[in-house]
């Protein structure tokens, strides 16, 4: 049986090690934390704009596990607020046991507290990967999820310091990269002005800390958007975010606040002296990052070059998905490169041809698009998601965005894409 490893147990990860095993690999994945999701435990927007097309598109291709998980965990379905439509909020409370529970379900092995730190490598070729416990793990193919957020090092060099982010690096240790280690060349990302990183682009406030009318509103329709007063309006945040689909003058204008369990507020960070100056925040405070009236956890720091089947340039047998396989932003984003990382992991490993998502479904032209872009000095200061900003913008133009399930559906089957995730190789 081949042997898969995958590295790093964010969305992209699980999605890499559900395809991989139902292909018929021998499935291990290794997660520095003591939980799985990664940045996916403070996030939980869904299916707002083009990710709902995205989304059905993956599951007609047989890649639907991790959007029931969402689904089955979501607090309010079929939303809208400012520039956003037909959202899903999962409960971050929630999701993450639900995620486990998909893993053990298909027969994944995941192993937490196991963070990589070095490769085992035979030339181009990786022989095993070796953990901070002394653990070594051999395999035929390795998959890279391990993002691109952080370390503290990055946070106080590029952002604005520690800002103690649900990655908790003091504690689980600085997030190493496979496919640097591996020796293949990586880039960071840059914002709008050439300097690198960007930050994220939300933080968490408790609830019970926001005034009864706030909260009912959150808890009734999910979203609540409160004016800021004029004179503590501030402008020039929305440019560092890493989520530039957020970077409307709605988001400016107003405190735009989510429901997903807690409060999530649509800002990298708030200065609490601030926050607690607008009515109804007169006790506020934060749950993500502890220290989000300061700041918040710096991403797209290393980001690896690859083709459109994810394989990772100049090493032979390393895949990647998620945020390293290119400057796109989310969850969705995540499960769908994860997805089909995971299934040409178990193909190269089998000798079977890889998979490559044509560029008649979103899927497939994200991935192509997204590759070609990270290779010019405009497309890295840039960050591309389905659910706005250009790639949004491009989906719509290219007439790739549709909500008829029934139309994504058909035209998947039409791309020879069905259920292609379900194939057993091995
Ligand atoms: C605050 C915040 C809010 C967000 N909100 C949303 C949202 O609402 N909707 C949305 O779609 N997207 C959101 N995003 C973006 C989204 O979370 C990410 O783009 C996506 O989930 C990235 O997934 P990933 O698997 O590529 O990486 P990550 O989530 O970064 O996961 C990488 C994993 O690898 C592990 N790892 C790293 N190094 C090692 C190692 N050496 N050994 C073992 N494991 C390692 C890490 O611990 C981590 O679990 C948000 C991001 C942040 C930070």
């Amino acid at each position: 049986m081949v042997k898969v490893i995958i590295v790093g147990g964010g969305w992209s990860g699980c999605a890499a090690a559900i395809t991989a095993k139902k292909a018929g690999g021998e499935v291990t994945l290794l997660e520095r934390g003591d939980m799985l999701l990664g940045t996916g435990l403070v996030g939980g927007i869904m299916r707002n704009n083009g990710r709902f097309t995205a989304a059905e598109e993956a599951i007609a291709m047989g890649g639907n596990e991790l959007f029931n998980a969402t689904d089955e965990n979501s607090r309010h379905r079929n939303m809208d607020f400012p520039g956003h439509k037909h959202a899903s909020l999962y409960d971050v409370a929630k999701i993450e046991p639900a995620v486990g529970r998909k893993l053990t379900a298909v027969g994944v092995d995941f192993r937490l507290e196991s963070r990589f730190t070095d490769v085992v490598m035979d030339g181009q070729t990786i022989k095993a990967v070796k953990t901070e416990n002394g653990d070594v793990y051999e395999g035929d193919v390795f998959v890279d999820c391990t993002g691109t957020a952080g370390p503290q090092g990055n946070c106080t060099k590029y952002g604005n310091g520690c800002a103690m982010c649900i990655l908790r690096c003091p504690s689980f240790g600085p997030r190493v990269s496979l496919a640097g280690k591996a020796g293949a060349k990586e880039f960071m990302g840059k914002k709008g002005d050439g300097s690198f990183g960007a930050m994220s682009g939300s933080c968490k406030l408790f609830k019970e800390s926001l005034s009864d009318d706030i909260v009912q509103e959150l808890n009734k329709a999910g979203v609540a958007v409160v004016p800021i007063p004029e004179k503590l309006r501030k402008s020039g945040v929305l440019g560092k975010k890493a989520c530039q689909q957020y970077a409307l003058p709605e988001f400016e204008q107003n405190v735009i606040l989510l429901d997903t369990g807690h409060a999530k507020l649509m800002t990298p960070y708030y200065p609490l002296e601030n926050l607690r100056q607008i009515p109804g925040f007169e006790n506020a405070r934060f749950e993500d990052p502890y220290t989000g009236g300061r700041g918040n956890s710096m991403r797209y720091m290393a980001v690896s070059y690859r083709d459109n089947h994810l394989k990772v340039e100049g090493v032979d047998n390393l895949f990647c998905a998620g945020e390293k396989a290119g400057l796109l932003v989310g969850h969705t984003e995540a499960i769908i490169t994860g997805l089909l990382a995971g299934a040409n992991a178990a193909r190269l490993a089998a000798k079977r041809p890889l998979i490559e998502i044509p560029v008649s479904l979103a899927a497939g032209d994200a991935i192509d698009h997204v590759g070609k872009q990270m290779r010019t000095e405009e497309g890295i200061k840039l960050k591309y998601t389905f659910s706005g900003s250009v790639y949004f913008k491009r989906m719509q133009e290219l007439g790739l965005y549709t909500t008829d399930k029934a139309a994504i559906q058909a035209k998947v089957k039409a791309a020879g894409m069905a259920d292609i995730f379900n194939q057993k190789v091995c």
